[in-house]
């Protein structure tokens, strides 16, 4: 009986990792492509700037479309050329001068050798989960205390507030030590918990979207914050609120730890 619920668990464990085994043998395939470093740096531009897109499609359509303003949290804002241009160029400039180098840094000590079996799906939907409560808290500390310390504010986080309405090309408008950071906390947690690379690189690639969503300034009915049920997530009518009023709402994503210090506020 015992053999019986062994094999069988074997079996479902199986049948769990070849979900993702064809989508990983094929990123295998390519891994002197996939694993090169401008590949790791084109690819977090391309996946940025394809998730700020429809956002920017969306705020040049605006004016014309008064439809589209009811999802908007602020109806009559739309960010002009002038704005969304220096945002785009800061990001441009960061990952050329900054995440380049680090990246050919990382890739010259020699890249970990590639697993030949996917992660079983529960297990990478529980690294992400794990990767993005970790970053939270780790992003909801740093942001206090570049709001608490005036020097840390002026110097470090006071370019990311210079929109005080957002727009997606804004969420990566900041220092490069806030960069910096944030990709420091990225590559610890997916180190801490041992990610697979292929959890890796869908944790990047949600971490990125959800923070887009957070500065888009679009509240649609599909928005994550709408999706998470408890009112466990902020999302972005939270990050705006943060983005306008600057003494609430630090966590990027939930809400239990400004719900825990007191700085939860909602509109
Ligand atoms: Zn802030
Ligand atoms: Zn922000």
């Amino acid at each position: 009986m015992s053999c019986r619920n062994t094999s069988e668990l074997h079996i479902l464990g199986s049948s769990d990792q070849l979900v993702l085994q064809p989508l990983w043998d094929q990123l295998r395939a390519r891994d002197a492509l996939t694993q090169s470093p401008l590949f790791a740096v084109l690819f977090s531009i391309s996946t940025y700037v394809g998730f700020c897109l429809p956002f920017v499609v969306l705020d040049v359509l605006c004016p014309w479309v008064p439809a589209l303003r009811r999802y908007k949290i602020h109806p009559d804002f739309s960010p002009t050329a002038r704005q969304m241009l220096p945002c785009l160029g800061q990001t441009l400039y960061q990952h050329a001068v900054f995440v380049l180098p680090l990246t050919l840094l990382s890739w010259a000590c020699g890249p970990a050798p590639w697993p030949r079996e996917a992660p079983e799906l529960l297990q990478l939907a529980r690294h992400v989960l794990g990767c993005l409560l970790l970053f939270d808290a780790e992003f909801f500390a740093w942001h206090v205390l570049h709001h608490k310390v005036p020097w840390l504010y002026r110097t470090f986080h006071k370019m990311h507030h210079r929109n005080s309405a957002s727009f997606a090309l804004a969420t990566q408008y900041m220092s490069a030590w806030e960069l910096f950071s944030l990709g420091f906390f990225d590559a610890v947690n997916v180190t801490l918990l041992q990610c697979h690379p292929l959890t890796v690189l869908v944790f990047h690639v949600l971490n990125i979207w959800l923070s887009v969503e957070d500065h888009s300034g679009y509240d649609f009915p599909w928005s994550t914050h709408r999706l998470v049920p408890f009112g466990w997530y902020g999302g972005v009518t939270h990050h705006d609120l943060h983005h306008s009023q600057f003494n609430c709402n630090f966590a990027p994503y939930f809400t239990h730890w400004d719900r825990i210090l007191g700085t939860l506020r909602s509109k």
